[in-house]
């Protein structure tokens, strides 16, 4: 393992140098969907799975589809990775890539609406079952794991409470019970990096920070050589066969997007926090990992890189849904930011997760969790001028009684 002070995710990501087929200075885009051999063997060879560098159809892989995947690899410090359609399409394929009939999946609570789905609703009809937990409590967790538990599920920062979980604690227990640990880090790109904290498998939305124009789908699983070949096996492999495939134009375009991402990050980590700062000393009931106030607070500084900030979400509760509903209609109507689902981009968008992005989740288990009717959740933009974004909110604010 590496040592996280030493890993300097947007470095890697820097040194790589790839051109295109003509000197270009971006890789040439592969506008193919089939691949010529210059022989029939290399061709039965490529099916068996032993033609190493051989393209052979475009839902198996591409030369741009590589270049993204080893981008992002490289990014999260592991051996490989394997570009999808969306994030669903990277973060499904590999649980059923882990798990058969009978086995057992123990999952924080908190986690992305559509990953909570299909572990919930989908999964069982396969019989995959899975144990939902409070993942900041690693008793909790380890107490959870089965004779049939085959992963560890989380999100590095969650959707939508914003949790932190200890990787590295997490870590300890997978390999103690030689289960893996799974980790979704799209709310933490660069900032966390799960993977050099103990992790097996980093997955990725690149649909929001990554790419970060909010013009396109794309997923990602980063891990060993070992399970991303099974993942794009032509026999058995969940990615090949489920058909998720990213397509190569959108390669390319999430490769030059990822190319700025550090700077981004910084900004919305910035406006994030000043914001929250500000929300916080207004009285306003606010959920940030910056705050000393945030329960996960002394965790994140512990395991992140922190030239990347605290990351660009944060949540408030405006006590009532109704109250919700108006001040993020005022929002809009006054350009702070669009209602809408996401996140990432750079204007700051914003919903209310219990009756939108997490609606999935039952009512009852919102209230445990602690995902109340008046949260709204911000994504923040990346404005040049937050101070006067701040001024401007405010006064949405006072104008709907919130404040
Ligand atoms: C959006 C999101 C996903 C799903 O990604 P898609 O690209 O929409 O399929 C998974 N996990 C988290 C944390 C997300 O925010």
């Amino acid at each position: 393992m590496k040592d996280t002070k030493d890993f300097k995710p947007a470095n890697n990501i820097q040194d790589l140098q790839y051109f295109g087929e003509f000197g270009g200075v971006n890789p040439s885009i592969s506008d193919s969907s089939t691949y010529t051999f210059l022989s029939a063997k290399t061709m039965f060879d490529t099916f068996e799975g032993n033609a190493d560098g051989c393209y052979l159809y475009s839902r198996h892989s591409t030369p741009s589809n590589l270049y993204l995947g080893e981008a992002l690899a490289a990014m999260e410090g592991t051996e490989t990775a394997n570009v999808a359609a969306s994030g669903m399409g990277a973060i499904t394929p590999t649980i059923l890539q882990f798990c058969e009939t009978g086995d057992h999946i123990v999952s924080s609570r908190t986690i992305y609406g559509g990953t909570y789905a299909f572990l919930k609703n989908f999964a069982p009809r396969l019989g995959i079952n899975s144990s939902f937990v409070d993942i900041t409590k690693l008793e909790v967790v380890e107490a959870a794991i089965t004779s049939k538990t085959k992963i560890i599920y989380c999100e590095s920062v969650s959707n939508p409470l914003l949790e932190i979980a200890d990787i590295k604690g997490l870590a300890a227990i997978a390999k103690k019970h030689k289960l893996k640990l799974l980790v979704d880090n799209t709310f933490s790109p660069l900032t966390i990096s799960p993977a050099v904290l103990g992790a097996d498998v980093v997955l990725h939305s690149l649909t929001k920070f990554i790419n970060g124009s909010s013009d396109t789908m794309g997923g990602v699983v980063c891990g060993s050589q070992e399970l991303i070949d099974t993942l794009r096996n032509v026999n058995d492999g969940a990615c090949m066969l489920l058909g998720a495939s990213m397509d190569s134009l959108r390669a390319a375009s999430i490769l030059k997007n990822l190319r700025t991402l550090h700077i981004r990050m910084q900004q919305h980590s910035k406006n994030a926090m000043f914001l929250a700062e500000k929300f916080e000393k207004d009285g306003l009931r606010t959920v940030y990992p910056g705050l000393a106030s945030h329960t996960g607070h002394e965790l994140m500084k512990s395991q992140m890189n922190p030239q990347y900030g605290f990351g660009g979400m944060l949540t408030i509760d405006v006590g009532s849904l109704d109250k919700a509903n108006t001040l993020m209609e005022l929002m809009q109507e006054r350009n702070l930011g669009y209602l809408a689902v996401s996140l990432g981009f750079y204007k700051t968008l914003f919903s209310a997760p219990g009756s939108s992005t997490s609606s999935e989740i039952p009512e009852e288990e919102q209230s445990e969790m602690g995902l109340t009717d008046g949260l709204i959740r911000f994504s923040i933009g990346l404005d040049a001028d937050i101070k006067r974004t701040y001024q401007l909110m405010k006064q949405c604010m006072k104008d709907v009684g919130v404040l």
